[in-house]
C-alpha cells in the first residue's frame, strides 16, 4: 500500500486545483490525483460558461488556447420569446473544456503532484493508524493508497464523501437534469449568451445558447424532473432546439446533473474534504460550479497541505476549510437558493410582462440591477428574499 500525503479523487476543476494548491503550499508532500476517465477534460458534460473575473483567479484567458469565445452580453429571452439584451463589457468566456481541465491538470503536475488517468478510486476505509486506505482500480490493474487527507472532487455522483460517512443526500427537487447538443450552422449573436425561461421551455430551470464560435453553441437546458410534464430533458431540449433551430445540425450530444441545492452541511471529516459539485458548492441560482469548485479545490489543497504539516488531520482541525468556504460563498449560496426558491412562486406571465417593462429601458441603461428592481417592483414578494440577498 504505498503511503501518499494527499489523495485527491477526481481530476475536474476542483481537484486539479486542491493537487496543485496542496503542493505549492507544501512541496515537500507527495500528492497524488486521481482521474477515472482515461482522458482528463473528456467528455464535457458542460456549457462551458464562466464569468471573467473568477477566470482570472487561476488562468489568464486573453489568448489561451483553451479560451472557445470571449462573451460581452446576455440575452434574457421570456417564455413568450421576446428578447432583452442586457448590455454589459467583459461578461464572461466559453471555455473548451477539454482542453481547460487538461491545462489545470497540467499545472498541478508542474507543480510537482502525480496524475493517473483511467484510475477510479472504488472504496475507502480508516486504517488503524488513523489514515485512508483507498482502493483504486484502473489501468495498472487493482490496487490500494494509504492516505493522510484524501480531498474528495468527485463530481455531482461523489462517492468519497458517502465513504468518510457525509451527508451529501440531496431533495429531488433541487436535481436538475440537463441535456445539450453542440448546434452547427445556426444564426445569433456570437458575442452573446441566450437564457431562456418558461414552464414550456424548461420547467424549473433554463434553456441555453452559449457560442464557441460564429454559428456554433452548445445549446442546452436543465429542468427540475418533479416539475415536468412527464417528458425528459432531452425530449424538452428537442422541442426547443426544432423550433428556434430547425435547420441546425446537431453535432454533439451530452447528459449531466446538477445539484441546485446550497453547500452540503459538512464538507470534511477526520482526513477528508470534499470540494465542487461533490460538496454541492454549485450557484444554485445559476447552475454554474466551474470557478466555485476552483476556488473550493484552492481551500481544500491549501487545508489540508497545513494540516499534515501540523501533524493534525483531524475533523476538528480541517474545520477550518468549511468556515472558509462558508465565509467565502457558501452563506451567498445560501441567499440565490432562498432567490431561486422565490422565483419558483411566479409565472410565465410574470417574465413576459418582465421583458416587456425592461425592454422600455433604453439598452445602455439596462443592467442586471435594474432588471432585478423591476422585478421587484411587480412582485412585491420577492423583496424580503432580495433584502437579504442585498445586506
Ligand atoms: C449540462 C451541464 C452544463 C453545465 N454548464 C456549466 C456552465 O456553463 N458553467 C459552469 O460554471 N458550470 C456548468 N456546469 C457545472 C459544472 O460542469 C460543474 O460545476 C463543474 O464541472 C464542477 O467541477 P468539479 O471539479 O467539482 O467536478 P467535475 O468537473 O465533475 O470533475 C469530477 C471528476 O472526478 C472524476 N471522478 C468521479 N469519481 C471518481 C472516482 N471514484 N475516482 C476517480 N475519479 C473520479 C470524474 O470523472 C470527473 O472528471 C454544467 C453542468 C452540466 C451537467
Amino acid at each position: 500500500m504505498p503511503d501518499v500525503d494527499v489523495l485527491v479523487v477526481g481530476a475536474g476543476p476542483a481537484g486539479a486545483v486542491a493537487a496543485a494548491h496542496a503542493k505549492r503550499a507544501a512541496p515537500e508532500l507527495d500528492v497524488v490525483l486521481l482521474e477515472r476517465d482515461r482522458a482528463v477534460g473528456a467528455p464535457v458534460r458542460c456549457a462551458e460558461g464562466v464569468g471573467d473575473a473568477g477566470l482570472r483567479e487561476f488562468a489568464e484567458p486573453d489568448g489561451a488556447p483553451w479560451v472557445a469565445r470571449k462573451i460581452s452580453r446576455v440575452i434574457f429571452v421570456a417564455p413568450d420569446d421576446s428578447e432583452v439584451k442586457v448590455a454589459e463589457r467583459d461578461v464572461g468566456w466559453i471555455l473548451d473544456r477539454t482542453r481547460f481541465d487538461a491545462h489545470l491538470a497540467a499545472l498541478a503536475v508542474a507543480a510537482g503532484a502525480e496524475l493517473l488517468v483511467g484510475t477510479e478510486a472504488s472504496g475507502m476505509t480508516r486504517t488503524p493508524d488513523g489514515r485512508w486506505g483507498v482502493a483504486v482500480r484502473g489501468l495498472r490493474g487493482e490496487s490500494s493508497y494509504r492516505a493522510k487527507v484524501v480531498i474528495g472532487a468527485d463530481g455531482v455522483e461523489a462517492m468519497v464523501g458517502r465513504w468518510a460517512g457525509l451527508d451529501t443526500r440531496v431533495p429531488a427537487r433541487d436535481m436538475e437534469s440537463c441535456a445539450q447538443y453542440v448546434v452547427q450552422g445556426i444564426d445569433f449573436d456570437p458575442d452573446a449568451i441566450y437564457l431562456q425561461f418558461g414552464d414550456a421551455v424548461a420547467p424549473g430551470g433554463y434553456a441555453w445558447v452559449f457560442p464557441k464560435g460564429v454559428g456554433i453553441a452548445n445549446v442546452g437546458l436543465g429542468l427540475v424532473a418533479l416539475k415536468s410534464d412527464g417528458r425528459n430533458a432531452r425530449q424538452y431540449l428537442d422541442a426547443w432546439v426544432g423550433r428556434r433551430y430547425p435547420g441546425g445540425a446537431r453535432t454533439g450530444y451530452t447528459v449531466g446533473g446538477v445539484i441546485v441545492h446550497t453547500t452540503v452541511q459538512q464538507t470534511y471529516a477526520d482526513g477528508v474534504l470534499v470540494a465542487g459539485d461533490a460538496a454541492h458548492m454549485i450557484n444554485p441560482l445559476s447552475g454554474g460550479g466551474i470557478v466555485n469548485a476552483m476556488k473550493a479545490g484552492r481551500l481544500a489543497g491549501c487545508t489540508a497541505a497545513a494540516a499534515i504539516r501540523a501533524g493534525d488531520t483531524t475533523a476538528r482541525r480541517l474545520a477550518t476549510y468549511h468556515h472558509a468556504w462558508m465565509a467565502l460563498l457558501g452563506q451567498d449560496h445560501l441567499k440565490y437558493y432562498r432567490i431561486k426558491q422565490a422565483l419558483e412562486t411566479v409565472d410565465d406571465a410574470f417574465f413576459n410582462a418582465l421583458a416587456r417593462t425592461v425592454n422600455a429601458i433604453p439598452q445602455e441603461r439596462r443592467t442586471l440591477g435594474r432588471i432585478f428592481t423591476h422585478a421587484l417592483v411587480k412582485h412585491p414578494q420577492l423583496i424580503p428574499v432580495a433584502a437579504r440577498f442585498f445586506i
